[in-house]
């Protein structure tokens, strides 16, 4: 008897927590979630915690999220992208300049910590983050909701979202420029499941879609486990399993997936192959 009293208490408590989250928190996510170490945590593991915990999935009527920080706006058909068709034009110096402008509501601190994560974009490459001063096109760095980027140049001002202070960890802001590069997340190229195994059943229901594929240009480099567009290894789980993992290499317990604060060699090569830099010295 005295057993199942205690059942009924534990399972009123457990229930009174469940529904507290789900009616408190706008933003409520599945209860397994755990906070990753900070050494294993990975650029998106920030940005899925900001979008997912902080910000509002819901850009504006037209625009929405895809794989968790992808900006899409009904009508256009950003897969196409990768495909050389949204690319920045290239200067006749053989550097590619990329337009900007910062939102005034950013702190010095912050500032500085934006122009890191664009640094870590020109090392070793020919893309080159130039205010902005009439360029017809341009990023808009805003601290809107979420951190978000469109895929590839769209023509015109494109806004770059860096929440703060959730979204402004360099590698954070270096992942979301090479969204606007055109670059898309490393699992999703259309011949992953050759390096990785998605682990469905652990994935977070809602969040299935994230880790669909593209039909995508992989400019023949290999598959890089440790790039900045990786997801981590835990990304939208739902219970504290992995949701991906690599696949049966000798070494896979020693792969890494993600990164957390630079571009791996391959992201810089990745650059330097779609935006056809000459070979840059590493600066
Ligand atoms: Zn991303």
């Amino acid at each position: 008897m005295e057993q199942i009293i205690l059942l009924c208490l534990v399972s009123t408590i457990l229930s009174a927590v469940h529904a507290q989250k789900f009616f408190f928190s706008p933003n409520w996510g599945p209860i397994g979630y755990k906070e990753r170490e900070e050494h294993d945590k990975t650029a998106m593991d920030e940005i899925i915690k900001t979008n997912e915990f902080q910000a509002s999935q819901i850009i504006d009527g037209t625009t929405t999220l895809r794989e968790g920080d992808i900006a899409v706006s009904s009508g256009r058909r950003s897969k196409v992208c990768f495909a050389r068709s949204c690319l920045w034009s290239k200067s006749v110096d053989g550097h590619v300049y990329v337009a900007y402008r910062l939102s005034s509501e950013y702190s010095e601190m912050e500032t500085k910590l934006i122009k890191k994560g664009m640094e870590n974009v020109e090392k070793g490459t020919c893309v080159r983050f130039v205010p902005w001063t009439h360029q017809r096109d341009y990023v808009d760095i805003q601290p809107k909701s979420g951190c978000w980027s469109f895929l590839g140049a769209r023509g015109g001002r494109q806004t770059v979202s860096l929440q703060s202070p959730g979204c402004l960890r360099v590698g954070v802001i270096s992942h979301e420029f090479m969204h606007a590069l055109g670059f898309v997340h490393e699992q999703s190229r259309f011949d992953r499941d050759n390096y990785v195994t998605i682990k469905w059943p652990n994935i977070w229901r809602d969040r299935l879609r994230n880790f669909e594929k593209f039909k995508t240009d992989s400019l023949d480099l290999p598959y890089d486990y440790s790039s900045i567009m990786h997801f981590g290894m835990y990304a939208y789980s739902q219970d504290g399993e992995p949701t991906i993992i690599p696949k049966n290499s000798q070494n896979s317990n020693n792969i890494r997936l993600g990164q957390a604060t630079a571009l791996s060699h391959l992201d810089t090569m990745k650059i330097n192959k779609l935006y056809k830099c000459d070979t840059m010295d590493d600066n």
